[in-house]
């Protein structure tokens, strides 16, 4: 399965905010099996918004947003998503009655708009917060606040999967221009992916569906390379 985030946020494109929720998204996502595909960070503009969940919607099985939810004038991604698949913002009555049924809300006066969505579309209640999400078609949309949406997030989870890969990774203090015959090798020996990323030493991951495979072919890899010192474990996934 083949996924999109897009996370939308003036705040992320001039790192006001750190986008936390984009790496969040991105693990959650991977350890389901799915595979993201694009990571995209677009402003609070509606047209932007529009137009950039039109085109990775019809690139991928799935398309999870995050930001711009809430009641002031920045917050316009669900005005974008509607607009995107040219539906109306209305408002939908299981957004009424949630917000009825739950006691807490009886004596807040809620903002207008906020039990408005697209027309059509499923929503996603927020457990952590006010605004809800919600789902129109293979778009998800949820808020910005991170513990929002990793709530609402796990309300959705179960509908993101694919094949699982199991990661292995090995520590080298080789620099990673040295370790390119041997990547090669590793590649065509036990057909696994591998990612080398340098920083400290290089962190080398390698991946398989089949888990023995991975490990197999990181022991291979231990056993010719200089491994750093105080991380000769292989990580834990
Ligand atoms: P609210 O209803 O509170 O306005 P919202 O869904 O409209 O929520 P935003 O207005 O986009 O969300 O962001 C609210 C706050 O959430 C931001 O000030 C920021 O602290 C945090 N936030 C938003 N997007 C991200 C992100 N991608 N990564 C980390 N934090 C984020
Ligand atoms: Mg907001």
């Amino acid at each position: 399965m083949d996924v999109a985030v897009l996370t939308v946020g003036d705040e992320l494109l001039s790192g006001d905010t750190t986008n936390t929720n984009a790496a969040w998204l991105g693990r959650q996502l991977t350890e389901r099996g799915a595979t993201v595909r694009r990571s995209v960070v677009v402003p609070d503009e509606v047209d932007v918004i529009a137009e950039t969940v039109g085109d990775l919607s019809d690139a991928h099985d799935a398309v999870v947003v995050t930001g711009g939810l809430g009641p002031t004038h920045d917050d316009v991604t669900m005005e974008g998503v509607a607009a995107a698949f040219d539906r109306e913002m209305v408002e939908h009555p299981d957004a009424v009655t949630w917000f009825q049924e739950h006691d807490s809300y009886d004596h807040q006066k809620l903002t207008e708009g906020t039990t408005h969505l697209p027309r059509g579309a499923r929503m996603i209640p927020n457990d952590e917060g006010v605004a809800p999400g919600a789902v129109v078609e293979n778009v998800y949309v949820l808020p910005g606040v991170p513990a929002e949406m990793e709530a609402m997030f796990e309300r959705v989870a179960a509908e993101f999967g694919g094949t699982r890969t199991y990661t292995e990774v090995v520590y080298t203090d080789e620099p990673e221009s040295a370790l390119l015959e041997r990547f090669e090798e590793l590649r065509e020996r036990f057909d696994v992916g591998v990612g080398s990323y340098p920083g400290n030493g290089v962190r080398v991951k390698i991946q398989h569906e089949d888990a023995a495979r991975a490990e197999e072919a990181a022991e291979w890899l231990r056993e010719r390379v200089e491994l750093q010192d105080e991380c000769r474990e292989p990580a834990q996934r």
